[in-house]
């Protein structure tokens, strides 16, 4: 689904009947103001009602979500989602339906040789909602990197021209800056998506890993607006200094409007950056999987985990959510989204909070224990709610790492993780077992 989703409007009458009802759940909308036990009445693909006690004698189907929370459709902002196409994408249809996330937007799996492709690949498809960043390096992530390491390679021109013919579908320009994507190349691949950003109107989300480039002449290039992606990295381009302090840099370019997401990924996430970031006070803007072939295998698995990891760290259910609802829907200026309005897309999640202990992993292998996780109970695209898909295997050239490969082997951990989802999936269940 490509479509763009509209706004609405809102102050219409109450129908006489529904074709959806979710009811009984606490609502929570920070984008459309709403917060409270409301049910919410859907009426074809658009939200008709949200209001407490509705009529829903005559509703087709109803969602029983006394207990749970229900929340505008989550926007995973970076994702890879071109299987067949590229190194790291992975198939999201296994994956919405047991997330909660409805629009899934692809960080650069894709530069302007195969964007004709990859639109073809999602047209094809029927849900959840998919948007791009285009990649500034003509050839994408076919390879696992390097993609950046000649210039004839990072070109602005075919870039904005490439996003002009597809308007409704890219939502900016993705670079990725760390020392195996540009080589010797420094900051021109970042210059060069920023002129293609520049002539189409459109935001750049940049990448961060092992530099060099240094983190602060990245940032010192960044405009508001702009994304920085990988935010709680541990690598050397991380946002805090040896003394875990936020960079002065760090501070500017926040007050200047770039924005930080996480980004979560297989390398990119670390528990003690992202307490640093969050003891000064700098939460994230976006909180995003980088879901792939490799982060779909732990300890990422998926937003609602790298969600509840941020619950886990002490940021509110409220900020959290917005983090993966309404901050991500304006990032790409798609305003329908990441809201419950009357009127608007009906994409919508529901969620139980699950209480118990539960054990959480970063990208190092840092553990962090907490007692809530974030588990998604229904997920409802334009009206209609997902039904269970089975996972893919991984692609045959994916090798776990050796600390993917520990936590992988950690059973009960693992099981832990999944239970929810397998089993709704029956005997496709067994699939998922990847070692
Ligand atoms: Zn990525």
């Amino acid at each position: 689904m490509t479509d763009d989703a509209g706004e609405g409007d809102s102050g219409s009458a109450e129908p006489t009947s529904y074709d959806l009802v979710i009811r009984g759940g606490r609502v929570i909308d920070r984008g459309g103001g709403l917060s409270g036990e409301f049910d919410v009445g859907v009426v074809g693909d658009r939200i008709a009602s949200v209001g407490a006690d509705l009529a829903i004698g005559s509703a087709s189907e109803i969602v029983d979500a006394s207990g749970c929370i229900v929340v505008p459709g989550l926007v995973d902002l970076h994702t890879h989602i071109f299987p067949g196409g590229t190194f790291w994408g992975v198939d999201p249809e296994p994956v919405a339906w047991r997330t909660g996330v409805t629009t899934f937007v692809d960080a650069g799996s894709t530069g302007a040789f195969s964007a004709d492709a990859f639109l073809r690949h999602c047209a094809d498809r029927a849900s959840p909602r998919v948007y791009a960043f285009l990649n500034i390096s003509t050839i994408g992530l076919v390879a696992e990197t390097g993609e950046s390491r000649r210039e004839e390679l990072c070109d602005a021109k075919l870039a904005a021209a490439t996003i002009a013919a597809h308007r409704d579908f890219f939502v900016g320009v993705k670079c990725r800056l760390d020392r195996r994507a540009v080589g010797d190349m420094g900051l021109l691949p970042l210059h060069r998506a920023i002129e293609a950003a520049d002539e189409t109107a459109l935001p750049v989300m940049v990448h961060i890993g092992a530099g060099p480039p240094e983190i602060d002449e990245v940032l010192s290039l960044l405009r508001p607006g702009d994304l920085l992606t990988h935010c709680a990295t541990g690598q050397s381009m991380a946002l805090v200094d040896g003394e875990d302090r936020i960079r002065p840099s760090v501070t500017a370019a926040r007050e200047r409007g770039v924005l930080f997401d996480v980004g979560h990924g297989s390398g990119a996430f670390s528990f003690r950056v992202a307490e640093a970031m969050l003891a000064a006070g700098v939460l994230p803007d976006v909180i995003s999987s980088d879901l792939h072939q490799r982060s779909i295998l732990g300890p990422a698995f998926d937003l609602p985990t790298c969600l509840s990891k941020f619950l886990a760290l002490g940021m509110s259910l409220e900020d959290v959510l917005a983090a993966a609802t309404v901050n991500p829907a304006r990032a790409i200026s798609r305003n329908g989204l990441g809201r419950l309005g009357v009127g608007g897309c009906a994409d919508i999640s529901v969620f139980e909070v699950e209480k118990g202990d539960v054990a959480f992993f970063d990208t190092e292998l840092a553990e962090r224990r907490a007692d809530r996780l974030l588990v998604s109970r229904a997920t409802i695209v334009a009206g209609k709610q997902l039904p269970p898909v089975p996972p893919a295997p991984p692609a045959r050239w994916i090798e776990t790492t050796s600390r993917q490969d520990a936590l992988l082997s950690e059973q009960r951990r693992s099981a832990e993780m999944r239970r929810p989802w397998v089993s709704r999936l029956g005997a496709a269940g067994d699939y998922v077992s990847y070692k």
